[in-house]
């Protein structure tokens, strides 16, 4: 922890009971959170800041929105869990509504991100060997460097983060790691004919906001028709309004073949995921080969339904597309020495830092949190600027003035 910060003794005792009773597999912000509205967030102390990671981009719809939270009060007081082995009153309700809001036959409902990544995985290498014909454990799945899919051994066996993989093994076999944004390695990929599927984050989040040519999205389409291979987008990060579209492959109108979804899902309220395909894909899966006690339950029904609706209620992607452009024009403007780059799209942004402390985008961190702003660097020199999307034009302008305010500090 860094001795610049000002840290309170009410602060400091919620940091200690963390660091002795928890697993230190985190390394946060030196910040202890006790309440949120909207695009705020106040600590114990009551300093109020501007929150710009939104929980990973879970809390597109703002923190504890009202009609979310409705939704979730009112259905845990009727029924919350009855699992698969059961029907419940919302299951059908929710499925029918997200399968018609995304334009998919079906919806395979479960919890984290990462379980709906696992989900997609399954699902595609069923895909391979029952309709595409792979013979079978042959089946390949490909994947791009630098991407983030989650923590689980099957997903981190194709990680090429070392934090991520170092003492993990062994790991899953069946996936070829090839460049992000680059369609001529994923061509000769393709050619092999056990490739079932190319999974991808549209945008690379976990990475530093890294977003691909234009067009990308329109190949890769078009390469996964042309070689019979799934098309699986991961817009767990991306998706629900964050950039600027519903689904940032909707920037190229591009439908991919499966759609992974989690995050936002629930508005940052309950771990919700989900898989959508049409029949084809889904209906490889038989009774009993895959699910979750959690997945689909009716309180997660109830709260996926208001979340979504939420999304198109207000707007939310044309806010995330006009506020991304006033954001990424404000930070250029202030011509700073330290970033060298800006990029994003939509209210999914990234700054990187270019200086010779190899510590600096976590002190500018440490800076703004002072100044009541909370980012987080990402692999050491970027730092994600994703604030919940009801934020306007006086806020962006407020924010980034406590950027310049703090981006002072770093000499
Ligand atoms: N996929 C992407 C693109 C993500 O950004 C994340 C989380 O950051 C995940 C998967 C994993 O989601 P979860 O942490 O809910 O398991």
């Amino acid at each position: 922890m860094n001795a610049t910060t000002n840290i309170s003794a009410n602060t400091q005792q919620f940091f200690d009971l963390e660091d002795k009773y928890g697993a230190h597999n985190y390394h946060p912000l030196p910040v202890v959170l006790k309440k949120g509205l909207g695009v705020h967030l106040w600590d114990v102390d009551d300093k109020q800041y501007f929150d710009f990671l939104s929980g990973y981009s879970a809390v597109n719809q703002g923190h504890c929105h009202p009609k979310i939270i409705a939704a979730l009060t009112e259905q845990a007081q009727t029924l919350t869990l009855t699992s698969r082995a059961f029907h419940n009153n919302l299951l059908g309700e929710y499925e029918q509504f997200i399968t018609a809001y995304f334009g998919y036959n079906k919806v395979l409902p479960m919890n984290t991100g990462v379980e709906a990544v696992e989900t997609a995985l399954k699902l595609s290498r069923k895909w391979g060997y029952a309709v595409k014909g792979i013979e079978e454990n042959q089946a390949k799945i490909i994947v791009c460097s630098g991407n983030f899919h989650g923590r689980t051994i099957a997903v981190i066996s194709y990680s090429t983060d070392p934090a991520a993989v170092k003492d993990f093994g062994p790991f899953a076999p069946g996936f070829q790691v090839i460049p992000f944004n680059d369609l001529v390695a994923l061509e000769k990929a393709l050619q092999d004919k056990n490739v079932c599927a190319f999974l991808f984050e549209p945008i690379q989040g976990e990475a530093g906001v890294v977003v691909p040519n234009d067009g990308y999205y329109n190949s890769v389409r078009h390469l996964c028709d042309d070689y019979n291979v799934l098309m699986v987008a991961d817009e767990i990060q991306t998706g629900l309004s964050r950039t600027g579209n519903m689904l940032a492959c909707d920037a190229e109108n591009v439908r991919p073949d499966i759609l992974i979804l989690g995050k936002a899902l629930s508005g940052g309220i309950l771990p919700i995921s989900a898989v959508l395909a049409d029949d084809e894909i889904m209906m490889t899966i038989k009774p009993g080969e895959h699910g979750s006690t959690y997945g689909g339950n009716p309180l997660a029904c109830k709260v996926a339904i208001a979340a979504l609706s939420v999304l198109k209620e207000e707007n939310m992607a044309a806010t995330a597309e006009a506020m991304g452009r006033l954001f990424r024009d404000e930070l250029a403007k202030l011509n700073s020495p330290f970033i060298s780059i800006i990029r994003g799209r939509g209210l999914l942004n990234a700054i990187v830092i270019k200086h010779t402390n190899p510590d600096a985008a976590w002190e500018l961190c440490l800076a703004m949190k002072d100044n009541g702003l909370l980012a987080k660097p990402t692999h050491g020199d970027k730092i994600r600027f994703a604030p919940p999307l009801v934020i306007n034009e006086a806020q962006v302008k407020e924010a980034v003035a406590i950027i310049e305010k703090s981006l002072a500090t770093l000499t």
